[in-house]
């Protein structure tokens, strides 16, 4: 026996060895769930279980990485990985796999966020609805399918209401999505539950291949996500899955808390572990995050105690504005890496992106590396977006990809504009034809210069694409759309030429990761490969892009889930910012879920936490003035020290 258990409490071991049957390990912050899975997973290797049967479901690409690479190194001998995924890559599996049986074609496509807005967009107009509805509709499509509803199964009361118009939106987007053979995020989930409920021959087949399930922070799973996992599992019923209740905070994205609490009514015989201890960060900042969550009435009761130093009381700050709240933290990181400290040992905590940017300004003035995680996400970065939708275009399955034509069209400027555009898509509705065949073949655009231009390019690519790989055909469209130049276009500033060299750094990232791709996947054709690796780079995050680790790492609070760091600063601990300033969109807010997320925030930390406040802050183009937090308060007095 290869892997030493005794690295393991008494309990996480039995959780760790109960290898058939369901499991549940309902423990806090800090407790070792994800090392328990971690080394459960190499345990049953070690057991002689086929690593294939493994199948282990963590919440982000990097949190599954790291526990691969932690699993196999708990073993001596070299063995094929387990599949340790994301429910979404996972999902995405399955429909490359099994979608023909759903209707799809080959070499289905994910429609990410974005152009899943632009789609609806597009609905809302030709049906002549109200625009200010895009935004709510996207959420309502997003909300049904977590809640497994097809446009089918909307109820509608009231003719003309807006539930009656986002049905024939839904109805019109689903059909939009499934003529070009693609799927967007939730579909990654709702369509695979589909199969597996009206195929039991392929259900089954999953369920043999899968025999063993892991799902980390099951707290967080959707309707559709638990019913993905429940039907997979429901033959060999070996299942584990590990959360905490008090770090729920999805359930504004339709994340359902009921999931982990229900589990053993799901599976009575359910093998149930709690862990009481906490190994990750001091006694003060366990006390304190446990003060903090106290105050939330429907939570139920437990107790952590860490097994840690006591550690110092945590440090609040109160600045006089942003600024001055970005230079503090700023600051303090210099000093301790002054004394030898390293930048991944820190991490800023902020509830909304926006709060970035005055760390942002503050980190670079002092040369101290750091990136951003969350935000834009690699995959949507504008110039990412052009080379990808040319790609798409040359993708012989993919090339009726309408948004990804009117994406680069008039990339770079060839004077195509909106008019064109709609007289491109009559003629292709039409002659009942994809709007990419009819830009490139329609005699009405013959002598049309910009057009004359789109179709050299794209032929020229098309030559191209058939002769080089993957990675030397990015930079070739890149070099025929002399794309360069296209970003130059309009600018003269060197801060724009920086922005520039920026931009095509990133296409060369693009490139580098295609040339990854071909390596590990060499027994695919030209074709495949580039049909494949579209989809996957839909998900890929910047994090997954990331080389250098050696960073301050700066994400909102729902980003940092799951992670830790020697030294975490939490800012903008200001009503009004945290908790949010309710009511939005439509919702009020749900200050008990705000508070599990600060508890999330704090025991993030392992050393010292640091809590900051600012009596102004500039936000949104707006100065606010906010008292300190309510969350601040709520920290007894003994485990904490203005600074
Ligand atoms: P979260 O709820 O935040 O996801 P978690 O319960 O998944 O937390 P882990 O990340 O697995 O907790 O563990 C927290 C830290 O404690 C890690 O650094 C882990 O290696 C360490 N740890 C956990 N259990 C033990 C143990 N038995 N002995 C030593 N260190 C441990
Ligand atoms: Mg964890």
């Amino acid at each position: 026996m290869s892997v030493n258990l005794n690295e393991l409490n008494e309990d996480q071991k039995k959780a760790a060895t109960c290898i058939e049957g369901p499991v549940i390990i309902l423990a806090g912050a800090g407790s070792g769930k994800t090392r328990t899975i971690t080394y459960r997973i190499a345990y049953m290797i070690d057991a002689g279980i086929d690593t294939r049967n493994i199948l282990a479901i963590t919440f982000t690409n990097k949190a599954a990485k790291e526990m691969k690479e932690r699993a196999l190194a708990l073993l001596d001998d070299k063995v094929l990985p387990p599949t340790l995924t994301t429910f979404h890559s996972f999902g995405l599996t399955i429909m490359r796999k099994s979608g023909i049986l759903l209707g799809y074609r080959k070499n289905i496509q994910v429609c990410d966020a974005e152009d899943s807005v632009k789609r609806i967009k597009k609905i809302v107009k030709n049906k002549g609805f109200e625009k200010e509805l895009v935004s709510q509709f996207a959420d309502m499509i997003s909300r049904a399918k977590d809640k497994l509803l097809e446009p089918s199964d909307i109820e509608v009361y009231e003719q003309g209401s807006v539930y009656d118009q986002f049905k024939q939106v839904y109805y019109a987007y689903q059909a939009g999505l499934k003529n070009d053979n693609m799927v967007d995020f939730d579909d990654l989930i709702m369509k695979p539950v589909q199969l597996f409920r009206s195929n039991p021959a392929a259900l089954n087949w999953y369920q043999d291949h899968y025999r063993y399930l892991m799902v980390d922070e099951y707290q967080d799973t959707s309707h559709s996500q638990f019913e993905l996992v429940r039907l997979l599992a429901d033959k060999y019923k070996n299942i584990c899955v590990v959360g905490d209740d008090y770090q729920s905070i999805y359930g504004f994205r339709g994340a359902d808390i009921s999931n982990i609490l229900n589990f053993k009514n799901h599976y009575p015989s359910a093998y149930t572990v709690t862990i009481g201890q906490n190994y990750r960060s001091t006694h003060v900042i366990v006390n304190a995050a446990a003060a903090v969550i106290e105050n939330n009435p429907d939570q139920l009761k437990k107790k952590l105690c860490s097994m840690q130093d006591n550690g110092i009381p945590i440090p609040v700050h109160a600045a006089d504005d942003d600024r001055d709240e970005a230079n503090f933290v700023a600051n303090k990181i210099m000093k301790a890496l002054d004394k030898g400290r390293q930048p991944k040992e820190f991490a800023v905590l902020y509830r909304k992106n926006a709060f970035s940017r005055s760390i942002e300004d503050a980190l670079m003035h002092l040369h101290i590396p750091y990136r951003i995680f969350g935000g834009l996400s690699f995959y949507q970065r504008s110039e990412i977006k052009d080379m990808v939708a040319y790609l798409k275009l040359l993708d012989v399955e993919g090339s009726g990809d309408r948004i990804a034509l009117e994406r680069v069209i008039n990339v770079p400027k060839r004077g195509i504009g909106q008019a064109k555009i709609k007289m491109l898509d009559e003629i292709a509705e039409k002659a009942d034809d994809n709007s990419f065949n009819v830009a490139m073949t329609a005699p009405e655009f013959d002598k049309v210069k910009g057009f004359i231009s789109f179709r050299e390019a794209i032929k020229t690519l098309q030559e191209s694409a058939k002769e080089l790989p993957l990675d030397e055909l990015i930079l070739k469209i890149s070099e025929v759309t002399d794309y360069p130049t296209y970003l130059m276009q309009g600018k003269s500033k060197s801060d724009d030429e920086d922005e520039v060299k920026k931009r095509m750094l990133n296409i060369s990232e693009l490139a580098n990761k295609a040339n990854e791709y071909i390596k590990e996947h060499e027994d695919m054709s030209k074709e495949e490969l580039l049909s494949t690796f579209l989809a996957d780079i839909a998900l890929l995050t910047d994090q997954d892009m990331a080389k250098d680790d050696n960073v301050v790492s700066l994400m909102t609070m729902h980003r940092s889930k799951g992670l830790e760091f020697e030294y975490v600063f939490i800012i903008g601990c200001e009503e009004g910012c945290f908790p949010d300033d309710p009511p939005y969109m439509g919702n009020t807010l749900d200050v008990q879920e705000d508070r599990r997320l600060c508890y999330v925030g704090m025991t993030r930390a392992k050393k010292v936490l640091f809590m900051t406040y600012s009596k102004q802050r500039y936000l949104y183009g707006q100065i606010k003035i906010n008292d300190p937090s309510r969350y601040l308060d709520e920290i007894p007095d003994e485990y904490k020290k203005e600074v």
